[in-house]
């Protein structure tokens, strides 16, 4: 009988510089790897073929082959399909009464767990989740230690001088920039890896290491290598090339990897602190939109900013449907609505453009298309993309002001002025724009405004 601590992987699929897997080895106790496939969020995808599960299976078999060469063992990481309270819950019972298998290396041989360490997640279904998990092993006596591991500062930790949490992004980037200057061998610090051989669990033979993606409901499909690697010639031209869609590797195409942890923040943290201050700012975007949904959660469902949510909608649904086929007639939307649907990514300039456009050009609510854009990302981050959905509709902390409408043409003209971004992908003979955009935009500066005068 053995004392063992588990690791729970969640948005931090990967062995280097993982701060929980530090965090539940430095006890000296030996580490069971945990992964759930959570059933709450695989239910919810509209689609049996998704590139983030593929994504993710991807990674986790890098995992497990990372652990495995240092510890000999073929197949540590186990695998759990369900809902986590119930997941846990099993994997508690079997751990507690099978005791019949007595191989030092067998789950099975364990009937205690000292702890459970994972990544802290700041989203509302996660902290919800979580509270259910800690509840249930609280009763057992086992504590759920969560650990700040993707982010560089959590939610509480750039705060303004009255306590409350900012709301706009340059006064934030500023105190997170100094509190980083002030600590910064620590906060970037990367987490150690001990040798993990003899201190790692190996999956029991009566429980599943990773199932296929049939085993779970789901097709592979073409997804990116669950492995980065820095490319030095696209993070030194960031600020010249991002604003580009044309080029290809204009941006960096990290978003999916920040987002299930391929990658550890701190080691690209560090990387933009050396090479380009333009990339560190969104590093640090993204952190202003963890904190703004841990902040107030209310954004993640309704308008940051409450009084937008009293403006009248038209949600016409052929219209939705055209802007989510990309076929509005407006070259540069159709082309980004196009890039979505065919690889899960869309440049971030066109990002901006598509979302304007269907929020004011066809005054669709903003929860429609991040719902859509929810869909479909690789990169999908609930905090990421409610924000900037919010900030291109107005509704958002630190927006855009409802009447900067964008342009799409003009945006086109400025951002892709060879075409060569549009005919990739809308290579047929341009349509009939949708609305024309004068009188989209004198519509929705009438419809803001009639919503926001009281
Ligand atoms: C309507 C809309 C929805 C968006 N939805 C998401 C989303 O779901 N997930 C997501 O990660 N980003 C989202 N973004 C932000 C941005 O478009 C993507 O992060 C970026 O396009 C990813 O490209 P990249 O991986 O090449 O990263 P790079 O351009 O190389 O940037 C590096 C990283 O910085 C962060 N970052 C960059 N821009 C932003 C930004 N505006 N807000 C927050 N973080 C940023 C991301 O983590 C990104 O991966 C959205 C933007 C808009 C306008």
């Amino acid at each position: 009988m053995e004392r063992v601590n588990i690791v729970w992987f969640r948005r931090d699929i990967r062995l280097k510089d993982n701060r929980a897997l530090e965090a539940a080895l430095a006890g000296g106790l030996r580490v069971l790897p945990l992964f759930i496939f959570d059933t709450v969020i695989l239910d919810q995808l509209p689609s049996r073929e998704d590139k983030r599960v593929s994504f993710i299976h991807k990674a986790l078999t890098n995992l497990n082959s990372d652990i495995s060469a240092l510890t000999g063992i073929k197949d540590s990481l186990l695998c759990l399909h369900g809902r986590p309270a119930e997941a846990f819950e099993l994997l508690l019972n079997s751990l507690g009464t099978d005791n019949s298998d007595n191989s030092a290396n067998s789950v099975n041989s364990v009937n205690s767990i000292a702890g459970v360490y994972c990544g802290d997640d700041y989203e509302p279904y996660a902290l919800e989740r979580d509270k259910e998990v800690a509840a249930l092993l609280q009763a057992k006596g086992i504590g759920l230690h969560k650990i700040k591991d993707h982010v560089i500062l959590s939610p509480r930790e750039v705060l303004k001088t009255d306590g409350n949490p900012y709301t706009i992004y340059t006064p934030y980037s500023k105190l997170w920039r100094a509190t980083l200057a002030g600590d910064r061998e620590n906060l970037l610090k990367s987490a150690s890896l001990p040798a993990l051989a003899g201190r790692i669990l190996p999956a029991a033979e009566n429980f599943n290491s990773i199932p296929g993606l049939a085993d779970i409901g789901f097709n592979e499909c073409e997804s990116p290598d669950a492995r980065w690697s820095p490319d030095f010639s696209i993070i030194d031209n960031y600020g010249k090339t991002r604003d580009y869609p044309a080029i290809e590797n204009g941006t960096t195409g990290i978003g999916v990897h920040l987002r299930f942890g391929t990658v550890s923040v701190r080691e690209v943290a560090a990387i933009a602190l050396e090479h380009n201050d333009t990339w560190l700012g969104e590093i640090i975007w993204r952190e202003f939109f963890q904190q703004i949904i841990f902040n107030f959660p209310h954004s993640a469902t309704s308008s940051f900013k409450r009084q937008y949510d009293l403006i009248e909608w038209r949600n016409d649904e052929t219209e939705i449907e055209r802007w989510m086929a990309g076929e509005t007639g407006y070259p540069l939307v159709d082309a980004g609505m196009r890039e979505l649907n065919t690889t899960g990514h869309m440049h971030n300039r066109v990002r901006m453009v598509v979302a304007s456009f269907l929020t004011k050009h066809l005054l669709v609510d903003w929860r429609i298309g991040e719902a859509y854009f929810a869909s479909k990302l690789l990169d999908y981050d609930l905090a990421s993309n409610v924000g900037n959905w919010q900030w291109a509709a107005g509704s958002g902390c630190d927006a855009a002001p409802y009447f900067r409408v964008f342009n799409p043409t003009e945006q086109a003209r400025k951002f892709d002025p060879a075409g060569r971004y549009i005919t990739r992908w809308v290579p047929e003979l341009q349509s009939k724009p949708m609305v024309d955009h004068k009188f989209a935009r004198d519509r929705a500066l009438a419809t803001y405004a009639r919503a926001l005068k009281g």
